[in-house]
């Protein structure tokens, strides 16, 4: 698999999944959450509703990834992901990583071959932009999958820096 390091709106990544930054309701928020569905449009949010109304009337669990219609983005596919809140008290990296792993398990099973992810958690949720960038890279690299490229989209210098200084040269 290559992993690719962009800065850049993951809104406009030419990839066939964007990988959804989303929290357990799939009802849209802030952040590239906000930025996916504004673009997106109307489709993705009624796939979201029906994803509540039928497998996970309870929300989508953290650590969980589900994939939906991309609507009017490039791509055609969202796979939604909620990260976990960072804390200072608990470990909560392993769910981190498992929201890799399962946006990439989703990936492999739609046929997906070029897919693109935000840095998880380290927007609103909290977690250190450093950090989040190690799980991430770890995780993605070391999860087999059918994949031909993982492009991280960074939507400002400080996390493509943060990115770029755990990739291995
Ligand atoms: P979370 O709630 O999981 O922390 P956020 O959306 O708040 O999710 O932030 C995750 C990361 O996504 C942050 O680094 C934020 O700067 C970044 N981000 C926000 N909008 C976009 C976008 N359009 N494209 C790519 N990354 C974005």
């Amino acid at each position: 698999m290559d992993i690719v390091l962009v800065q850049g709106d993951i809104t406009e990544a030419r990839v066939d999944a964007v990988v959804n930054a989303a929290n357990s309701s799939l009802l849209g928020g802030g952040g590239v959450d906000g930025a996916i569905h504004r673009k997106g449009g109307p489709a993705i949010l009624a796939a979201c509703r029906e994803i509540l109304a039928t497998t996970h009337p309870e929300g989508l669990p953290t650590g969980q990834a589900v994939a939906t219609v991309a609507g009017d983005l490039p791509a055609r596919w969202v796979i939604h992901t909620v990260g976990p809140v960072w804390s200072a008290s608990e470990d909560l990296a392993p769910l981190l990583a498992s929201c890799y792993r399962e946006s990439l398990r989703v990936a492999d099973a739609l046929g997906a071959r070029t897919v693109a992810f935000p840095a998880v958690s380290a927007g609103v949720y909290g977690w250190p932009m450093d950090d989040a960038a190690r799980i991430a890279l770890t995780t993605v690299r070391t999860t087999p999958s059918r994949i031909a490229e993982a492009r991280f989209v960074l939507f400002d210098p400080e996390a493509h820096a943060a990115f770029r200084a755990h990739l291995p040269r």
